[in-house]
């Protein structure tokens, strides 16, 4: 069915994620298809990707060697049971994920989704201290503006108050967060100040008992908040302390995993290695919904050599290692590698970042931070609307032809790594024009 203008369908049943419906439905913006690094709207405009669809289409758009190998798993194998069976391709795409882990982290569960990705690992968690006779170590500490997708699990250890205010929680508390535009605003890369906050965790652990604490979940860079990278020798001083204490360090790599800062993870950019790291999105360059958690092998070892039971774990889903994922997952890995895509945001930080503060001078930009190819641009918000001035520079910026995020009044921005020199100048052209243009 060809979708345009004159052709639109009901919008009435469908219930839409993460959206204003009422207002979506008045004004909709629909994506009808996409190649390379466009999408093409419903009127036939053609939309430059900013944000990698959901932070997800990492390879860019439309790539005939994942739909071959999705089409050819699909006739071969298109769907097995993982509970008490297995299949060839599963066991295949753990290992290669093993292959490009940060030490150590060589035992993989695979998951359908970031918010899954990110219970699981907090089940593993609670799960290694009980093999270890630490069964009280349940609660969690995660981190205000954090976001870990939409599980219990998840919204426990997340810090955004809206998703999290409405319904009962998982045991946990949070550290603050890192955003502190008053030392740190427009610094390019990492922020020079705030590795002090990481201490926040022993505040943590004199309050609850290091006993009582089974993980400290953090994204390494928050992205969804707005793109806050950790200030300079933060993560350091939290692997510290977890380590003093015991501590399982789960760094939520959904975002920052498969190449978007210019190592295949977060924690080798970094040069910190958690002891789980949750993924999603770009593990199948999101043409097909699949997580995966990486896991240190001795919290693999201690809970599955530790356990009397004949199945250690008791957790999983229909669709964990799904094989048509496996095979997507297995083409992406692949074009990554042969692209050179795990370390082209390394490449391209430097242009990235010189273009996106050209637009510091902008009356209404407070702050620009920039790490990868991730970026977060704040603008004042409107008095008495906060949200609004963000939601209408993302409504223009489409109008404009460039796909973006707006979270609040901070836009976001990641583009597929195999952004040009030419479309990062005209998304960031784009985006003067657009903020130039606000009232
Ligand atoms: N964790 C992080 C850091 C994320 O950014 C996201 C989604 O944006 C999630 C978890 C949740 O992933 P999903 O939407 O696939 O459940």
């Amino acid at each position: 069915m060809a979708y345009d203008r004159d052709n639109r369908p009901d919008l009435s049943a469908y219930w839409m994620p993460f959206t204003a419906n009422r207002q979506f439905k008045a004004a909709p913006r629909l994506l009808v298809s996409a190649s390379g690094m466009h999408y093409r709207a419903d009127d036939g405009r053609e939309v430059l990707d900013g944000t990698s669809g959901l932070w997800c289409v990492n390879a860019g758009h439309g790539r005939p060697e994942i739909a071959a190998a999705v089409q050819n798993q699909l006739m071969t194998l298109d769907y097995a049971p993982s509970f008490q069976m297995g299949h060839p391709i599963a066991f295949d795409f753990a290992t290669a994920l093993a292959q490009i882990a940060p030490e150590g982290l060589d035992r993989i569960f695979f998951t359908n989704s970031g918010s899954e990705s990110v219970d699981t690992a907090l089940k593993i968690a609670m799960a290694y201290h009980r093999a270890r006779g630490q069964g009280q170590r349940t609660k969690i500490v995660g981190r205000e503006k954090g976001y870990h997708g939409v599980g219990f699990g998840g919204i426990s250890a997340g810090g955004l108050v809206n998703n999290r205010r409405l319904y009962p929680l998982l045991p946990a508390d949070h550290m603050r967060h890192t955003h502190d535009p008053a030392r740190n605003a427009f610094s390019r890369g990492l922020p020079p100040h705030g590795a002090e906050l990481a201490d926040d965790l022993e505040q943590l652990i004199a309050l609850h008992g290091a006993e009582t604490l089974a993980a400290v979940v953090v994204e390494p860079v928050a992205g969804s908040a707005g793109v806050l990278p950790p200030p300079v020798g933060y993560l350091e001083r939290l692997r510290k302390i977890c380590d003093a204490h015991g501590i399982l360090l789960v760094f939520d790599e959904v975002i920052t995993g498969f190449g978007r800062l210019g190592a295949p993870f977060a924690g080798q950019y970094f040069g910190v290695t958690p002891d789980l790291m949750t993924t999603a999105k770009g593990i199948t360059n999101g043409v097909l919904p699949m997580g995966a958690v990486f896991v240190r092998r001795e919290v693999h070892d201690a809970v599955v050599n530790g356990s009397d039971a004949a199945m250690e774990f008791f957790h999983g889903y229909t669709y964990s290692g799904h094989p048509v994922s496996c095979a997507a997952g297995l083409a992406t890995l692949d074009i990554y590698r042969r692209e050179g895509l795990f370390t082209r945001a390394g490449e391209l930080a430097e242009t990235w970042a010189d273009a996106l503060h050209g637009l510091r001078d902008l009356g209404l930009v407070t702050d620009i931070r920039n790490l990868g190819l991730m970026a977060g641009i704040d603008l004042a918000p409107r008095a008495e609307a906060p949200g609004a001035r963000g939601y209408a520079a993302m409504v223009a910026a489409f109008e404009a032809g460039i796909l973006i995020r707006a979270t609040g009044d901070t836009l976001a921005m990641s583009p597929p790594l195999i952004v040009s020199h030419a479309q990062i100048d005209q998304l960031v052209s784009t985006m003067r024009a657009v903020i130039s243009a606000l009232d």
